[in-house]
Order: C-alpha cells, then sequence, then structure tokens
C-alpha cells in the first residue's frame, strides 16, 4: 500500500464531515453512504495513478451535490413555447385551476369514488360523470378510459371483438401517433376491418354493398383529424351513415378524436363537429379525447346509446382502462367550466391560449424584449418576429394562429452556437424549450401567461458567449 492509499478518508470520516453530515440529514444514511463508497472506489482509482486525493469534506461535497442533483422530478414542469398549444411530447393540455384543485383534494383524501353516499352501499365511479357528460353532450349515457385510444379499442371489443366485421372507408383509416394505426387496433380488438372506398372518394352505396355482401357488426366513422384529403374527394356523413346503420341494424361509431364540447368558431378557431352535433347525428357511440381540445386530463369518453354503454362496461377490458379518482375529480372539475361558455376562454388554459390574439402576444414580446437581451448579453441579437402559432395534438393540422415572438441569433458565430444556446435554455432551472428554424431559435410566446417569471429563470442562465 503506498501513501496515497493511505491518504483517502474513511467512509465514516466523510459521514462526519460537514457536508456529509447535511446529506445524511437530507437524503438518509443508506443513500449517503452508498455515493460516498462509490466516490472512495473513485478516489482508489485517482491514488494509483498517483493523482490529486480530495478530503473528507470535499467527498462529502460531491456526494452531496450528486443526491442534489437525482433528487430533482424528473417530469420537470418546462416554458412550452414551441408554439404548440396541445404539445402531444410536452403533456398536451394545461390544466384549469379548478381542475387542478380538485385533483389535489382527491389525491389528499380518501373519495367516495365507489360509495354511494346517498344510501351507503356500493357505487360506480362513471356515475360521478355520467350525468354531467350527458348534459354537455345530449348523449344518453356515457363512459370513462384512459385515453381515447383506449376508448376506440374497447368499443371495438366489445362490439365486434368475436371477429365480427368493422366496415370503415379507405379514406378514414388513420394513424395517429405514436403507433395508433386504425387496422392495427382492429386487430388487437379482434375485430375484422373491412375497407369500403378509396382513399380519396367513398360513397354512400360502398357502405351499402358491404352491408349487403357481409357479417357486419359496426359501421365506424373516423375524424381525419391529423390530415386533410383535398381536392376531387367524397366522403359520406354521419346523419346518412346513421340511417344505414340503423337499416341495417348495426350500430354507427363515430371517433371524433378531439371532441369539442363548444363551437369553437366563437373564438375565431375553425369550426369542429362538437360531440352534441355527433350525437344529435345519430352515432350510437362517440368517442374522443379528455387531453386535446377539451383541455382536461388525460382520458377517453366513449359516450352514446345506454345498452351499448352497459356492454361495454361489462367488457372486463374496461377494468384494465378505467381512470383513477385523481383523473375523475379534475375531468369533472374540467367539464363544469362547460356550462358557462361566456366564461370558458378565461377560466380554461387550452381555450384561452388558442384564443390569444396575436397583438397580445406582441405587446408582451415588446415589453419583455430588453430584459431578454439583457439576460442573454452581448452575444445574441434577439428580434420579435411573427410566428404561426399550433393547435397541436393532431387537431386542425392545416390551421396556424398568428402569434409573435423572438427569435435569436448569434450576433457572430455558427450553426454550433445556436445548438448550445438550445441546450443552455434546456438547461434553465426551468427549461424553455423552442424550436430551431432558418438560422435562429424560436420562441413562439402564445403559451407565455408568465412572462416576469420567465425573465427571472433567464437571468439565472449565465448563457454568455456564443
Ligand atoms: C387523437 C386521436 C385518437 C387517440 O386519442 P388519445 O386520447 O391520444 O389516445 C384516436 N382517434 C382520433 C381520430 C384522434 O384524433
Amino acid at each position: 500500500m503506498n501513501a496515497g492509499f493511505r491518504a483517502i478518508p474513511s467512509v465514516d470520516a466523510v459521514l462526519r464531515s460537514c457536508s456529509g453530515q447535511t446529506a445524511t440529514a437530507r437524503f438518509g444514511h443508506a443513500q449517503t453512504t452508498g455515493r460516498i463508497r462509490a466516490l472512495i472506489n473513485v478516489e482508489r482509482e485517482t491514488a494509483r495513478s498517483a493523482g490529486m486525493l480530495r478530503d473528507a469534506e470535499g467527498l462529502g461535497a460531491l456526494a452531496l451535490a450528486a443526491l442534489e442533483a437525482q433528487s430533482g422530478h424528473a417530469l420537470r414542469p418546462v416554458f412550452n413555447l414551441t408554439g404548440t398549444v396541445l404539445h402531444t411530447n410536452l403533456g398536451r393540455a394545461v390544466l384549469a385551476d379548478t381542475a387542478i384543485d380538485a385533483a389535489m383534494d382527491a389525491m389528499r383524501d380518501a373519495v367516495a369514488l365507489e360509495f354511494d353516499l346517498d344510501t351507503g352501499k356500493r357505487g360506480e365511479r362513471d356515475d360521478h360523470l355520467r350525468a354531467l357528460i350527458c348534459e354537455l353532450t345530449g348523449a344518453e349515457d356515457a363512459t370513462i378510459v384512459n385515453n381515447n385510444a383506449a376508448a376506440v379499442l374497447l368499443v371495438l371489443n366489445t362490439l365486434a371483438g368475436d371477429g365480427g366485421g368493422a366496415v370503415v372507408s379507405r379514406g378514414e383509416l388513420i394513424e395517429i401517433g405514436g403507433a395508433f394505426r386504425m387496422p392495427d387496433i382492429m386487430r388487437q380488438a379482434g375485430a375484422r376491418l373491412i375497407e369500403v372506398g378509396t382513399t380519396n372518394r367513398t360513397h354512400e352505396k360502398d357502405y351499402k354493398a358491404a352491408l349487403d355482401d357481409e357479417a357486419v357488426a359496426l359501421i365506424l366513422k373516423v375524424h381525419t383529424s391529423n390530415y386533410r384529403i383535398e381536392g376531387f374527394t367524397k366522403e359520406v356523413g354521419g346523419q346518412v351513415l346513421s340511417v344505414l346503420a340503423r337499416n341495417s341494424d348495426v350500430p354507427l361509431v363515430n371517433d371524433l378524436g378531439s371532441g369539442t364540447l363548444v363551437d369553437l368558431a366563437r373564438w375565431g378557431l375553425r369550426r369542429e363537429p362538437t360531440v352534441r352535433e355527433a350525437v344529435a347525428e345519430g352515432a350510437d357511440l362517440v368517442t374522443f379525447s379528455g387531453d386535446k381540445l377539451l383541455g382536461g386530463p388525460q382520458a377517453g369518453f366513449i359516450v352514446g346509446r345506454k345498452d351499448l354503454i352497459e356492454r361495454i362496461n361489462r367488457n372486463p377490458m374496461k377494468r384494465a382502462l378505467r381512470v383513477d379518482k385523481m383523473r375523475l375529480a379534475a375531468l369533472e372539475a374540467t367539464l363544469k367550466l362547460y356550462r358557462d361558455p361566456d366564461r370558458l376562454a378565461e377560466r380554461l388554459p387550452t381555450l384561452r391560449l388558442l384564443a390569444r390574439q396575436r397583438d397580445e402576444i406582441s405587446d408582451m414580446a415588446i415589453a419583455l424584449l430588453p430584459h431578454v437581451e439583457a439576460a442573454l448579453g452581448e452575444a445574441w441579437h434577439v428580434a420579435i418576429v411573427d410566428c404561426e402559432s399550433q393547435i397541436g395534438s393532431g387537431a386542425l393540422p392545416l390551421d396556424t394562429l398568428p402569434s409573435a415572438g423572438f427569435a435569436i441569433r448569434a450576433a457572430s458565430g455558427s450553426g454550433q452556437a445556436l445548438e448550445r444556446l438550445a441546450a443552455a435554455l434546456r438547461g434553465l432551472a426551468k427549461p424553455v424549450i423552442g424550436r430551431i428554424a432558418e438560422g435562429a431559435i424560436v420562441l413562439d410566446l402564445r403559451c407565455l401567461e408568465d412572462g416576469e417569471s420567465f425573465v427571472r429563470n433567464l437571468q439565472g442562465a449565465h448563457i454568455g458567449l456564443a
């Protein structure tokens, strides 16, 4: 043994150091000891190569820093300055305050989730929202599952899981991000896909032929949310399909995707078919998401005919796809906001952000510009630019919302400087996520509501030189 090895402090010595004691107090004996042992192993390597060794306090400080670094949340809040309001990779909808409060209450306490407070008997978790959903959609009955993908899977499995035929237009065989492809979902659900029509044109007679020639369990209409076919096109509307379905005594299922509950034209957005309209058109079941345009937590709704919803609820798969008390609480609070459409844009962040006018956003950019310039320093050139925000999560993919933001370029330097700045922004206490376009980092301010905290966060950046 050489002198170097003897100079390495013992685990106990490091634990007794000032930082060692702080680490033990904050992270416990087991974690702290584990870290110190790992550091001492590294010190042995250093001693072998006759490098500089640390004292007990030095090792204690390293252990403390390492424990602190791993103690933060991995699921960190970020500034979404991508310009995409419902960004699937950034968690889609930001919830309303009332929804957050309701979810927190449900987390903190036991709740009457499957307990009927009137009778003292067992209740059903869907009971709390059923009446509210029916009121907002005009449907007879409703149930809730993990997400809309689950809703479609469960409906197909319940109505056609025994190899029953599901008729879909070739123009509606969608793929949603994350491997949700209609033909694959069909197969997983146990249904037999019956394609009708062509990619651009499907006629009533195509559906009729399938209904006449094949054993059909259901007709599925799918909202082509994330793409649009233009030009020489034809699709069969929900109303016509519902008559066909009724005459053949098979249910019509309409997968709406985003599923808005209000006419978005009121807030200057493109009109989307509402859930109420899909129900009124005669769909027997309608499926839609909770965290797209609806602005709530991740969830999938199935609304429609009572006898069909009852069959769905008897499917053992329902148990595997159900939602927990936190999300039900947040959903209830979100849905209740729709009872007062006049104040919806004020209270529901998704709609508030989508409805923000360019002028308001660009005023914010003008007010923030000097602070952003000061925080980034001389090495960066910041300009206010027009932006085109997107709704996101596949909703209205061709519609952009006029917006404003910053384009940041290196005052002198290369594309690599830009990558470094993007990385530095991601490394902030609250990471800032923008996008790189045309040699600049573009930060679209549509989703920025608290400019002050954004500036404060940037000031801690020490981004420095390009
Ligand atoms: C988004 C979407 C889905 C999937 O919904 P999730 O809630 O993301 O699971 C299914 N169908 C359509 C038409 C959609 O737009």
